[in-house]
């Protein structure tokens, strides 16, 4: 065995955001030992920036919700290609995970008498998004952090994992490296929790922080894991497209959620013009009704604003071609309106939403009380990931388990805002509850010092390179490959634009594995790209051939040659598996048809 620094715990959890954390802490709970690992400081975790709210069916603000309709609701947005099962059971338990927060400490806006207030979102029939202004991600860090660190859990920050370990078809641990020093380490675990969050990074435009490299769907994938609904990327309706530098940078659905309306050059509000026939109960046909809603009254219907965000950032693009869009290439978001309804608007805007309103004052130099801001579409979230078991969260890989934005079922097609953190709470308990139980089931594994020497070995290779032909260094790699995802898998899709997506990524992966690095090991951001570049390219490689597998369009995929949706594509999952001489296989499997009791619920819920 290699002589490096070693770690021993009966749980390993690798990533320290919500679903991270909620991991651990119920590893801890069950009185095994744990280590957590993280790219970034603890508390940095992209969660962190999570905005709007968690959804929960606490019925805080409206009594008529229950965890029925929030089940209907999320297979309804999802387009009925979710798990099922895991769509039932993060509707039931959202509402607990959400009050032990509480419990822990966390601090919520509230109602007059005192409870949890909730916000609407889109694609909630009711208010359902527990929240603190326009901050939630950074309350549900906070708490579960200090929870967590009470607990004991063994924390290894600054900690890049590159592989993981396996000894025949078990996992038994994980290899990394610390990024201020370069020096390698070695995670013995009996099991591992994969946490690490989204793949917003392979695309230019994003919302997403630095660490959403795909880094989880890739070690998993390469372990053995599959991998399912990748297609289904989730381009969030509203980041600022103005100042060029910050682009991409989320402006939360809370704004619409408290009266904010979308509007073309024009000065029309668009969306009432397109709005899905599934849809049509639900919504409201005139602005006197959508603004009722949003101002709590239980007999109005939901603006078209709050539809869906596939939909709203589809007929945003079309705003966009048909020469209808901003000064910038984007629509035009409006609160400031609201001084024709509220007395106190501008004092109101600023209290629900002040990270929106400091964001557009100090990034873009906009008074979003006094004027429109600029928006369109941004990479938001990947539906996609890692295939686990509904119950357990274990993928078919014995003692790999995942959880979080990494791991995939619960959103199928489409995810509402909101479902995001209540599934890191969800299902990040259940990842640590069944985690700790295989540890204590289960011996430790023998790590194997060959796999280790030979990880060691690649993750080096970098600077023995000379560099690729072209000269081109890892960023510039990286920046090729997030220009061509945006403009060849985006928002709107095409056969002929897929396969050079496709051809691209090959052409890239054989630069990736030529690029060299210069310098040291120590605080070093380029070996450190060089390093990210197979994740990259691994979830890009997935979602390119998932999205010409899938020859339909539903939720977050849309493809501009195969417009409407086909029944038979409703009936199944993309599927991917890494072959035996290394290739990516693709192939279709069928959803395992849903019980009478939840099929009743969804039809009690049209
Ligand atoms: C601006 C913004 C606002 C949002 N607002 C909301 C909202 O209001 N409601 C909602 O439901 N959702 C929201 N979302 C989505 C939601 O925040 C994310 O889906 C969710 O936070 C992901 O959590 P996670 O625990 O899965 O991963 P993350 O929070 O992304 O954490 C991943 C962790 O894994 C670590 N990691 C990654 N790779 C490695 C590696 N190789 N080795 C070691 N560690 C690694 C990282 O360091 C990090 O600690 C928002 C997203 C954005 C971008």
């Amino acid at each position: 065995m290699p002589e490096y620094q070693t770690f021993d715990h009966d749980v390993l959890v690798i990533g320290a955001g919500g679903a991270g954390l909620r991991a651990a802490i119920e590893a801890s709970a069950a009185g095994v030992s744990v280590g957590l690992v993280c790219k970034s400081l603890l508390g940095k975790a992209h969660t962190v920036m999570a905005e709007g709210g968690i959804a929960a069916a606490l019925a805080n603000v409206d009594e008529r919700d229950n965890w029925k309709v929030h089940f209907a609701d999320t297979m309804r947005g999802g387009q009925y290609v979710n798990n099922w099962r895991m769509a039932e059971l993060h509707a039931q338990e959202a509402p607990e995970r959400v009050r032990e927060l509480e419990a822990w400490g966390a601090v919520f806006d509230r109602t007059p008498d005192g409870r949890i207030l909730q916000r609407n979102f889109g694609g909630h029939k009711y208010p359902r998004l527990a929240h603190v202004g326009d901050r939630t991600g950074l309350e549900m860090i906070r708490t579960l952090q200090d929870h967590g660190v009470h607990r004991g859990i063994d924390v290894h920050m600054e900690h890049t994992v590159l592989t993981l370990l396996k000894e025949e078809e078990r996992v038994v641990g994980a290899f990394g490296y610390d990024r201020d020093r370069g020096r390698f380490k070695i995670f013995r675990a009996k099991a591992v929790v994969v946490a690490t969050g989204g793949i917003g990074r392979a695309y230019k435009i994003t919302s997403n922080s630095w660490e959403c490299t795909g880094d989880g769907h890739a070690l998993c994938y390469h372990a053995g894991a599959e991998l399912i609904d990748m297609e289904f990327v989730q381009f969030h309706p509203t980041g600022m497209v103005w100042p060029p530098s910050v682009c991409g940078i989320l402006v939360t659905e809370g704004v619409r959620g408290e009266g904010g309306v979308l509007r073309n050059k024009e000065g029309r509000r668009f969306m009432f013009g397109d709005i899905p026939d599934g849809y049509k109960a639900q919504t409201a046909d005139n602005e006197e009704e959508g603004w009722r809603y949003t101002q709590g009254d239980k007999n109005a219907r939901r603006p078209p604003e709050l539809l869906t965000r596939d939909h709203v950032a589809r007929c945003i693009v079309r705003e966009i071609k048909q020469g209808r869009g901003s000064p910038h290439g984007g629509v035009f978001l409006d609160i400031s309106w609201i001084k024709e309804r509220l007395p106190n608007a501008a004092e109101h805007i600023r209290r629900k939403l002040p990270s929106m309103y400091h964001q557009f004052k100090q990034l873009a130099d906009i008074d979003i009380t006094r004027e429109p801001m600029e928006v369109g579409p941004t990479t938001h979230y990947i539906m996609g990931g890692v295939r686990v078991d509904s119950d357990t969260q274990m993928s078919c890989v014995p003692a790999l388990f995942a959880a979080g934005e990494c791991a995939a079922g619960i959103n199928g097609a489409n995810r509402l805002g909101g479902n995001s953190l209540s599934d890191l709470l969800v299902f990040g308990k259940r990842a640590g509850e069944f985690a700790a139980k295989f540890a204590r089931e289960n011996n430790p594994g023998t790590v194997n010092g060959a796999q280790v020497e030979e990880a060691a070995r690649r993750a080096l290779e970098p600077f023995d390179r000379a560099g690729s032909a072209d000269g081109a260094g890892p960023f510039q790699i990286q920046n090729e490959l997030q220009e061509m995802m945006q403009d060849l898998a985006g928002i709107v899709r095409r056969e002929d634009e897929l396969q050079r997506a496709l051809e691209g990524v090959g052409k890239l992966w054989q630069r990736a594995r030529a690029v060299g690095v210069s310098g040291n090991r120590e605080f070093n951001p380029g070996w450190h790209t060089a390093l990210d570049l197979e994740n990259l390219l691994t979830v890009s490689e997935a979602i390119t051939r998932s999205a010409l597998e899938r020859k339909e369009s539903r939720g977050g995929h849309f493809r501009d040659d195969y417009p409407a949706k086909d029944a038979a594509f409703g009936k199944v999952n993309i599927v991917l598996k890494k072959g035996a001489d290394g290739t990516m296989r693709v192939r279709r499997e069928p959803i395992p048809p849903m019980p009478d009791y939840l099929q009743q619920v969804i039809e009690e819920n049209q």
